[in-house]
């Protein structure tokens, strides 16, 4: 039988490629998205082509920061794919601004996102991983998260954040034969880049051993092996793809 896995914040950028990636080794995917409700549709629609199976995938809105949505979206996946063997907690936000410019609610806010958010989903899918002792947890942090941006402050901390959940549930849920692995990657061409000048993203190349930014596939693809049987040993790991930017 087909494993299923939630995909966080997957309508879009590194999210969307891991959903495609997946469905193209035989997993059930649901795909997690908050307001791009159109791409989400096409990605739905892409993969169901190219999968032949409509009923294994679906489309869930919820904003991962409020549990009840949360709440909602793990029941639905569960009762149409069935309950979530893997969990890909992807959904980011991110801010570029001084540190002395970033109000409490856009602290707040960048937290809730990015740190509660991973809370609130894994909460929520834990009582069955651990009923049937297996599962494998996924969290997207940042090479920012290892060794923090200047302008980056929030999103720098919410990331260490992630590494240090990811750690510790690690030790938790050892005991219960789940897997939780950390992906923290390097600068990726997505959306959440469109802030970045050619010039700049020049500059992150010159600044890179491999001489390139990442693709969504790049991350995608090691996020695909973390959730595989290739990583039964692995647990409390950070792996960080970044072309050799932070060695
Ligand atoms: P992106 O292209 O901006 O996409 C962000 C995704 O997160 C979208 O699908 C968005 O959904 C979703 N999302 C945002 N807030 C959400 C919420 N409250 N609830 C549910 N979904 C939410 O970003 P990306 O570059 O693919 O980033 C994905 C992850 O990788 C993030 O955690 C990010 O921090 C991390 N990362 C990215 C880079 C990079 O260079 N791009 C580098 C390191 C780490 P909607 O559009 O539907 O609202």
């Amino acid at each position: 039988m087909s494993r299923t896995v939630i995909i966080t914040g997957a309508s879009r950028g590194i999210g969307a490629q891991t959903a495609r990636e997946f469905a193209a080794a035989g997993y059930n995917v649901a795909i997690n998205y908050m307001n791009s409700q159109d791409k989400a549709l096409e990605l739905y629609n892409e993969i169901i082509s190219f999968t032949g199976n409509k009923y294994g995938c679906i489309i869930c809105r919820a904003d991962v920061s409020d549990r009840l949505q949360v709440r909602d979206m793990i029941k639905k996946v569960s009762d149409y794919l069935g309950p979530a063997d893997i969990l890909v907690n992807n959904a980011g936000i991110s801010q570029y601004k001084l540190f002395t410019d970033i109000s409490p609610e856009e602290w707040d806010r960048i937290f809730s996102v990015n740190v509660k958010g991973i809370f609130n989903c894994t909460q929520e899918v834990l009582p069955y991983m651990i009923r049937k002792r297996s599962g494998k947890i996924i969290n997207v942090s940042s090479i920012w998260g290892i060794c923090g941006a200047s302008m980056e402050t929030c999103y720098s901390s919410s990331k260490a954040a992630v590494i240090g959940m990811t750690k510790a549930l690690a030790k938790e849920l050892g005991p219960s034969n789940i897997q939780v692995n950390c992906v923290a990657p390097g600068v990726v061409d997505t959306d959440m880049n469109r802030n970045l000048s050619p010039e700049d993203i020049e500059l992150l190349k010159q600044d890179t051993p491999l001489g390139v930014i990442g693709s969504p596939k790049n991350i995608a693809d090691v996020i695909l092996f973390l959730a595989s049987e290739k990583a039964d040993f692995m647990t409390g790991q950070v792996i960080s793809p970044n072309g050799g930017f932070v060695i």
